[in-house]
């Protein structure tokens, strides 16, 4: 018996020390370097605030990564923290509509490097494919699920800063926009002298006309210059007015955030754009601004601050929320209940933690909110962030938009919710090439239409 026992005992010691070689090239690392990864982690704003860079600083050579030392250490160490679950993989839109990108994939082969003896000076086309590099549509949901708190989209953004910045190397259609928001403080072709136009006979103050608004109104390119999207802003003008909210908008001199600039890796555009909002904004004084984009409100909220711009930014239908409550809106909700399901917007659900404000109103309009498998926090991209907007999905076996669409379909609402200019698009377009009576409309209008 004793025999036996200290046979036992001294496999098991055998087993471990035999594998103790093993272990640093195996995924078990990840105990080790997992809970470091956590600690150490940075502290950021939101999962999809990108590092702030000093374009007035001559002295930086290098934008973004080419090679894998350009990166943060801490995203080196993801390679190392990473359990090889695969469940960004199965979250990612890129990879469920079969286009090339795998966030696993890319801290797999960053760990498979090293393990076979590799070093920092690969550059990181040779982990991940530029193809793949350019379907990524940022919409954090990589980040969001990883259990060891690996951040593969940042990664891939720091890609593309080097692709775009140091070696002009962007898909073409990009140029379009990139031009537009550098002559036209919009990423469309519209001139910025047309900024207003949406506005016109109606009663919507600038801040020359109203200097001391409670809250700022940041319209966005979209709702400003794109014919489908100022059904919102009309919308929302149409609550704002009905409620005597004390507001004004920047008009004129409200340029593009340069999110879209931001995430194809143009930090020079980005930091441009950036700067002269700040500037305006604080002149302005600014404290409270509302916008019916979630583009808008991440950057403004969380990229901003590096600029010196601080402010509290909130979601359209956050205010519509306290405008009801406040009694200032009624809303003639009929017996008829019309079913809705909410599409939620990326940079408001996930990037932000907003899930909540646009359900309320759509309730205290009067719909029956129907959730679709995928919601909240969780949602499923539309297709459109990281500037996939402005250029052509790479290659699969799915459109990203037609992919969510069916979603909705899927649970036998008649109308599609959104609260993003870019989702209303894609949704919209999905809608119509299906030839689908289901209706898209964002929340403001759905609540305007219910104003007494
Ligand atoms: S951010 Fe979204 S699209 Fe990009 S790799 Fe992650 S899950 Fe895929
Ligand atoms: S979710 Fe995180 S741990 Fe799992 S494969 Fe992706 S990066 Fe690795």
């Amino acid at each position: 018996m004793t025999a036996g026992e200290h046979l036992a005992w001294w496999l098991s010691i055998g087993a471990v020390v035999a594998f103790l070689p093993y272990f640093p090239y195996s995924k078990h690392i990840h105990l080790f370097f997992a809970p470091i990864n956590f600690a150490l982690k940075p502290e950021r704003r939101s999962i999809g605030e990108l590092s702030y860079i000093n374009l007035d600083d001559q002295t930086i050579e290098q934008f973004g990564a080419a090679k894998m030392k350009d990166l943060g250490w801490e995203q080196i160490m993801d390679s190392y923290a990473c359990i090889m679950c695969f469940r960004c993989q199965e979250v990612c839109p890129a990879y469920n509509t079969g286009k090339v990108l795998s966030p696993a994939a890319l801290e797999i082969n960053k760990r498979y490097h090293f393990n076979n003896g590799g070093t920092t000076d690969v550059p990181m086309l040779d982990l991940i494919s530029e193809e793949a590099v350019w379907a990524c549509t940022s919409c954090g949901a990589c980040v969001d699920i990883c259990p060891v708190g690996n951040e593969p989209m940042r990664d891939i953004l720091e890609i593309r800063r080097n692709l775009s910045m140091m070696e002009s190397a962007f898909p073409k259609q990009l140029e379009t926009a990139f031009k537009g928001m550098e002559r036209n403080m919009n990423p469309g072709t519209s001139h910025r002298r047309a900024r207003m136009k949406w506005a016109d006979g109606l009663n919507v103050p600038t801040v020359e006309q109203n200097p001391e608004p409670e809250i700022l109104w940041w319209v966005g390119c979209a709702p400003a210059t794109d014919s489908r999207a100022q059904k919102t802003a009309l919308a929302f003008a149409k609550i704002l007015n009905a409620a005597g909210v004390n507001y004004a908008v920047l008009g004129k001199n409200e340029a593009c955030t340069g999110d879209s600039a931001r995430r194809a890796g143009r930090e020079d555009i980005f930091f441009g754009l950036a700067t002269q909002n700040v500037e305006i904004l604080n002149e302005v004084g600014a404290k409270r601004i509302v916008t019916t984009c979630p583009h808008c409100l991440h950057t403004i909220k969380n990229e901003y601050p590096a600029f010196g711009g601080n402010y509290q930014v909130i979601h359209h239908t956050q205010l519509i929320n306290e405008l009801v409550g406040a009694g200032k809106i009624q809303l003639s909700v009929t017996s008829d209940q019309y079913k809705v399901t909410f599409h939620d917007p990326c940079y408001l659900g996930r990037h932000n933690k907003e899930v909540d404000a646009p359900r309320d109103a759509l309730k205290s309009a009067g719909a029956l909110t129907i959730e679709m498998p995928r919601n909240g926090a969780k949602s499923f991209c539309c297709g459109a962030g990281g500037a996939q907007m402005w250029k052509e999905e790479e290659q699969g076996t799915a459109r990203v938009n037609v992919t969510r669409f069916t979603e909705a379909k899927s649970t036998g609402a008649d109308t599609v919710a959104v609260g993003c200019p870019f989702c209303l698009t894609m949704m919209t377009d999905a809608a119509k090439g299906e030839d689908s009576p289901i209706q898209v409309k964002d929340v403001a209008e759905i609540v305007a239409e219910r104003m007494q």
